[in-house]
């Protein structure tokens, strides 16, 4: 009989390898795809290989190509890192390789994720009667919480979209802050409303919908409504003011769907939970957990209040499979159908964090930012563009959108950290994320300063 193992000591070993190292290696890649397919790319082998030597030229090939996310002074983008319980947990996903879509084919799987589910609700401070999907991200758990609503809207004035589709039917409105995530956009293609025909709310410096113009559109046509808000800005951490926002939904039966892919865990912390002050009258949230519950990628959360709606959008039952009608079967909440058991990472990052410990990780990480924005203010010039509430940092340097770029590349060459930039109200600026458990003060103040002589090399340069 072959071995199963068969390759499991190897990874481990490189894996740890991998993991000892990531404080230390660059945090970029240092060789683009071209490069790594020189080193992986051939013909299709005729005969099969051993595992073991699969992986070793798997690592060997992939080495330089890799980049150091999950590592302590990744700050681009929102890429969170991996805690060791998740990590080792999402491994024994794949070894015990379950079906997660039926109770009947993973009792175990649908018991970790009825459990994980209660945990995330009471954490966010969600009505415990709401229903979850395990996702892959932002994007699908948008996309599923958008379904959702455009069931509930639609049902509303008679019309089942999942039986007869959009041709024909009423028209749905759907409004969107001026800031929404490009997700939202996809997940609007998707659902085939149009990324063009929603309403966008004007946003405030910050990014934060104006709630006073909302509830002008919303008063302006009575054709049932789908609001999109926000819970943390990806460039500024923002939060949308949820109290005037869910009233002016209220007042107007507008379902309203809130994107919290990170910000959301916003509320799981008492030094940051003002900010989502409102957040549980929506009737639905996005959140992930790869980004800042530093769970391995993919994992997300699609979370629905009225799970009715919840199941219509996205059951599976039809003529050919009949929905368990004592068990919760996985799949009715999600758009796959088999799938891995997402919520198993999700389980043990929150297990061995603890509620006390997921606070003190979100508290610190809005710490750093504050810390890194008060670093960054000593360089001659530079202003901070964003209210430092959350996790996210927009740094504006001397110079025109060009110097700012050319920083952003100098600092991305020296490896010391890594960051992006976006625009930010016409202009160019570095952004700065911090959502990794691994990050220490030290690695701020070292980043800091590497930003700092990025800065100057580029001012130097003229
Ligand atoms: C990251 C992000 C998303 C998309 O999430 P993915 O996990 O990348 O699919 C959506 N909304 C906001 C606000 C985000 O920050």
């Amino acid at each position: 009989m072959s071995d199963r193992t068969a390759g499991l000591t190897t990874a481990a070993e490189q894996a740890h390898r991998f993991l000892t190292g990531l404080d230390d290696r660059p945090v970029g890649a240092r060789a683009d795809a071209a490069a790594v397919r020189g080193l992986l790319d051939g013909p299709l082998p005729e005969h099969g290989e051993d595992p073991d030597r699969v992986i070793t030229a798997l690592v060997d090939g992939a080495e330089p190509g890799l980049v150091a996310g999950a590592g302590p002074r990744h700050f681009g983008f929102v890429i969170g890192g991996v805690l060791p319980a998740a990590l080792a947990a999402d491994w024994l996903v794949s070894a015990w390789d379950q079906c997660a879509a039926f109770h009947s084919l993973s009792p175990a799987a649908a018991a970790i994720e009825e459990i994980t589910a209660a945990w995330i609700l009471d954490l966010l401070g969600l009505p415990d009667t709401a229903s979850v999907g395990f996702v892959t991200g932002g994007q699908g758990a948008n996309t599923t919480c958008l379904a959702a609503a455009r069931h509930a809207a639609l049902a509303k004035v008679g019309w089942n979209v999942e039986r007869d589709g959009l041709i024909g039917a009423p028209p749905l409105r759907v409004v969107c802050g001026e800031q929404a995530h490009v997700t939202i956009d996809t997940a609007l293609r998707l659902l085939g409303l149009g990324d063009s025909t929603s309403v966008r709310v004007p946003a405030d410096d910050q990014g934060r919908m104006d709630p006073q113009a909302l509830q002008r559109i919303l008063a302006s046509s009575s054709e049932p409504t789908i609001v999109c808000a926000q819970a943390g800005n990806v460039s500024t951490g923002a939060f949308d003011d949820f109290g005037p926002i869910a009233d002016a939904c209220d007042e107007h039966g507008a379902w309203l769907h809130i994107d919290g892919a990170f910000g959301l865990w916003a509320a799981a912390a008492p030094g940051t939970r003002h900010l989502t002050r409102g957040v549980e009258r929506a009737d639905s949230w996005a959140v992930d957990a790869h980004k800042w519950l530093n769970v391995p990628y993919d994992a997300a959360m699609a979370i629905v209040a009225d799970s009715e709606a919840h199941l219509a959008a996205m059951s599976l039952a039809g003529p050919y499979l009949v929905t368990d009608p004592v068990h919760r079967d996985s799949t009715n909440y999600v758009p796959e159908s088999s799938r891995r058991s997402r919520a198993v990472p999700v389980y043990a990052a929150l297990r061995s964090l603890g509620r006390s410990g997921l606070a003190e990780l979100i508290e610190r990480n809005c710490a750093q930012a504050r810390r890194m924005a008060r670093r960054l203010q000593d360089i001659p010039g530079a202003k901070i563009r964003n209210d430092v509430v959350l996790n996210q940092v927009l740094l504006r340097l001397p110079g025109g959108d060009d110097a700012n770029r050319a920083a952003v590349a100098a600092v991305q060459r020296d490896g010391t950290c890594w960051l992006g930039g976006t625009t930010w109200r016409g202009e160019y600026v570095v952004r700065l994320s911090f959502s990794n458990w691994s990050t220490t003060d030290d690695d701020i103040d070292r980043s800091a300063e590497a930003i700092a002589v990025a800065a100057r090399s580029v001012a130097a340069a003229g």
